[in-house]
């Protein structure tokens, strides 16, 4: 990225009626916008001298404000056990951020990031460790999704809003993203292939119902009672369960779409029979008991350097997803993806940090 480029407006965080309004400004006719958007949003070009179908005047004019340019790649492992990526990107002004591209038998999936950092402060999570730097630009959530296709030829089915950062706590800038990334004129990926997940920012849930944009919700549960949630996730001691578990029924209720709960099963803190059991009651309580559709997610914890939580054996996570099944609770155990090149959420970046401090 050159000192120049830095200091202009990145021209991929608009969307196509804000991209039509500077083509107005500049005296150029509203399809030029299209045309552009094209570039930027299907060809996935990163530079204005190469949209040939745009006057050399007005590709030197875009360029005085605007940068074209998607994030540097610094770093890619691939994993050897099942071809997932693993991609460390620097953006225009020197923050690093990851992205993981995963190869499933109904299509690939990319987890993008939504801020730099969080802070949120689950205990368990790399990536909240060094707190939030800043928020990511809708425009570098795309650029994620973008270099990756790029650089792996691989067509972009799922998305899931699952990286670094709480994207709640970016709520104008995820869901700019969400709009964009199905805009038929760019990407077009379906919204019912989009997840995002949240650590339980109430007022966020609702408004996402509200707004309807038909994306499916996953919220990280991660325990069964507050008591036991605070010890995971400082969230917990701001929104309660008597409060979270209402919202997610309405995000129901207003989309019908499948809820997902996540749970990181940590051992010795979550991961005993009573916990499945209360579990169990926790969601057969809600409102519509037996009907509300949801999916409970275990995920193995995976260990971070900085802490000593630990992962429950195998036969014990299996105990308690039996638990959940034999309640008619459907849950599946998250397949580890690229063991072998894996760290947990954050990891990665924050170790790439370290080598090139
Ligand atoms: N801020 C969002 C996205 C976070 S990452 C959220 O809180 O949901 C996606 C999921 O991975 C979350 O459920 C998160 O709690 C979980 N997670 C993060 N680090 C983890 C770790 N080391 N082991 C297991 N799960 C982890």
């Amino acid at each position: 990225m050159s000192e120049e480029n830095r200091m202009k407006e990145n021209i991929r965080d608009l969307e196509l009626p804000e991209l039509e309004a500077v083509l107005l400004e500049l005296g150029e006719p509203k399809f030029r916008a299209k045309q552009i958007y094209s570039w930027l949003h299907v060809k996935l070009c990163d530079d204005f001298s190469e949209m040939t179908n745009v006057s050399k005047p007005l590709r030197e004019k875009l360029q005085k404000t605007y940068t074209a340019a998607l994030p540097e790649i610094c770093e890619v492992l691939t994993s050897k056990l099942d071809g997932t990526k693993k991609y460390i990107f620097k953006m225009q002004d020197g923050h690093v951020i990851e992205a993981v591209l995963m190869k499933y038998e109904h299509g690939n999936s990319v987890c993008i990031s939504s801020q730099v950092g969080c802070r949120m402060g689950c205990r368990f999570c790399a990536s909240t460790l060094d707190g939030l730097a800043r928020n990511l630009t809708s425009g570098e959530m795309l650029s994620q999704v973008y270099e990756i296709q790029r650089e792996s030829g691989e067509r972009v089915d799922n998305i899931v809003i699952m990286g670094s950062g709480e994207p709640m706590d970016n709520y104008e800038n995820f869901t700019r993203f969400v709009r964009m990334i199905s805009d038929e004129n760019g990407l077009n990926i379906s919204r019912r292939n989009i997840t995002v997940s949240t650590c339980g920012i109430v007022e966020g849930i609702r408004r996402l119902a509200d707004e309807n944009y038909g994306i499916t919700l996953a919220l990280s549960l991660h325990a069964p009672n507050d008591e036991t949630r605070r010890k995971l996730m400082p969230i917990a001691n701001k929104y309660s369960l008597s409060e979270i578990m209402p919202a997610i029924e309405y995000y129901f209720e207003k989309t019908g779409r499948r809820v997902t709960f996540e749970y990181s099963v940590v051992q010795g803190v979550n991961d005993n029979r009573q916990e499945a059991l209360e579990l169990v009651r926790l969601i057969r309580g809600m409102k519509h008991g037996g009907k509300l559709q949801c999916h409970v997610n275990l995920i193995p914890v995976n260990p971070i350097k900085e802490r000593d939580w630990k992962r429950p054996d195998r036969t014990k996570i299996e105990e308690f997803q039996h638990v959940l099944q034999h309640a008619g609770i459907t849950a599946t155990i998250r397949r580890e993806m690229g063991s072998d090149i894996s760290g947990a959420c954050g990891q990665l970046r924050r170790d790439y940090l370290k080598e090139n401090a």
